[in-house]
């Protein structure tokens, strides 16, 4: 069979953050090569040494699969920092408005910490090509905000799978490959390009947008790497990766630089640690004890897969590993990643999906994610980047306030919205800690209502001709408990509100 080759030579991964101004330019030349590539032969190059070896072929599915898993993690991570900068720092505006090679230099610190992770993410800007060029993305901001629109999930929480950015070559490929017969082999090197491209974009980005915020950049986890069952580099095949650098460099250039790479590669791996195999743990070997590995995977399959404890082996053995343990690995069996179990500390979600079309805006998503870690809130109001919560001690009061909140953030209901900004309006009118102005402009943002200041007027109307003067959320409350209500809560009920 002819080995089917990418013949370029990759920068080299050390290089990236010590000299990142050479090491991009010279994956930058290089790209011309490679988008003069067929798809194919990228798809090839794994393919190939992936149906050449079983062993390999079954360590490379499951690390496919922590890949996919961890992809969701990353994007919920992402997620979750991009909406806060949208809603908290205006980052919109922010970056469109930022000089092209202020741009650029947060890009270039996004490219090489998100490229020195790991080595299958560094030599996975061979499958991005010029969408990952410092040109391109740092010309128009639009650029950057477009990938991160493409991955950005609906939601600030993990997903079920991961969310892919489109390219036109690739998705060609990928539904010329649906249409055909394609195996094993070929099913997974093209899920692991698209699935790697899509991390790879990811973690640039955040680490892009971090800089340019200025918060530390995010830390990612790597597992460490297990010699034993990879025999050979992640990406290519140790023979032909060498075949090229000996063209390019020589015999003594090629040895002199393999020397140095494995140097790095050792380095890397001081840094890294194991990570308890179990979705809902994942805890990470602090090096006091060793975490014990299946027994049965190891011995059938050489597959190393570790646990912090007993209890936690055992509460992964039902819903994931009994399917797998022992047994050869198969492209279905990873092609999705293993149901996302939340940690036992997370409470229960607060607020329902979106319904219908209704789409959220970025400060709705963070507040409906800050609700959702503290259910105990009705709502958080911030100045600047101070926040305020609100919490209403009345049951019934409460309980109507998220039955309208409930209604609000799920449909987008006008009406809803109006009545529940009235209402938080009306309860803080009296308390100096809170802005009227401030809380209304925030609401307009969230539900994206520019008109809300009408409709809080409107709701106040109403409740003058009350007749007994219950704001329209209480409109419901027996008089008796309205009584005690404003009695309890000390509200003065006279007092109406002007905007
Ligand atoms: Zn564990
Ligand atoms: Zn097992």
């Amino acid at each position: 069979m002819a080995f089917a080759a990418v013949p370029v030579m990759f920068p080299q991964m050390q290089d990236a953050l010590t000299q990142p101004e050479r090491w991009n330019s010279n994956w930058e030349n290089i790209t011309r090569n490679i988008d003069r590539l067929e798809p194919s032969v990228l798809v090839d190059s794994l393919a190939v040494p992936f149906a050449a070896q079983p062993l390999r072929r079954d360590a490379s599915l499951l690390e496919h699969q922590g890949i996919l898993s961890n992809l969701c993690r990353t994007q919920a991570l992402l997620t979750g920092a991009a909406l806060t900068y949208f809603a908290d720092a205006n980052l919109e505006e922010r970056w469109m408005k930022a000089d092209p090679d202020l741009r650029g230099k947060h890009i270039l610190i996004g490219l090489s910490n998100a490229c020195s992770i790991a080595r299958n993410l560094h030599d996975a800007r061979v499958y991005c090509g010029r969408e990952l060029t410092l040109s391109h993305l740092r010309s128009d901001g639009r650029t950057v905000l477009d990938l991160l629109n493409a991955v950005i999930l609906p939601e600030v929480a993990m997903p079920k799978e991961p969310k892919l950015i489109p390219h036109s070559a690739w998705d060609a490929f990928a539904a010329a490959q649906a249409r055909g017969s394609p195996n094993d082999s070929e099913k997974y090197a093209l899920a692991s390009i698209l699935t790697l491209r899509t991390k790879l974009i990811c973690h640039v980005i955040h680490a892009t947008l971090n800089s340019f915020i200025g918060v530390e950049l995010p830390k990612v986890a790597v597992a460490k790497y297990n010699k034993k069952n990879n025999p050979g580099e992640p990406f290519l095949g140790r023979e032909f990766g060498q075949s090229v650098a000996e063209n390019m460099l020589g015999v003594a250039g090629a040895k002199a630089q393999a020397k140095e790479n494995k140097a790095a590669w050792k380095e890397r791996q001081r840094g890294r640690t194991e990570y308890c195999s179990y979705g809902g743990c994942s805890k990470a070997n602090d090096g006091s004890a060793k975490f014990a590995r299946c027994k049965t995977c190891w011995d059938n399959m050489q597959r190393e897969i570790l646990y912090c404890s007993t209890e936690c082996q055992k509460a992964d053995w039902k819903p994931h590993h009994k399917s797998i343990c022992g047994k050869p690995l198969t492209f279905e069996a990873v092609s999705k990643p293993p149901p996302p179990i939340p940690p036992r500390s997370m409470p229960a979600p607060q607020i329902g999906p979106a319904v219908g079309d209704h789409k959220r805006s970025p400060s709705l998503i963070v507040q409906i994610a800050r609700l959702n870690l503290n259910p105990k809130l009705d709502y958080v109001t911030r100045i600047g980047t101070e926040e305020t919560n609100l919490d209403f001690p009345d049951p019934e009061a409460q309980a109507l306030f998220r039955q309208c909140r409930e209604k609000a953030m799920t449909t987008g209901d006008k009406q809803s919205i109006a009545i529940m900004a009235h209402f938080i309006c009306w309860m803080t009118l009296d308390n100096p800690r809170f802005q009227i102005a401030a809380i209304v402009e925030q609401l307009k943002k969230e539900y994206v209502f520019d008109e809300l200041p009408r409709a809080i007027h409107e709701m106040q109307q109403r409740q003058n001709k009350d007749p007994f003067r219950r704001p329209p959320l209480l409109a419901r409350m027996s008089p008796q408990n309205w009584v005690n209500f404003c009695k309890g809560m000390n509200v003065n009920r006279q007092v109406v509100l002007e905007l």
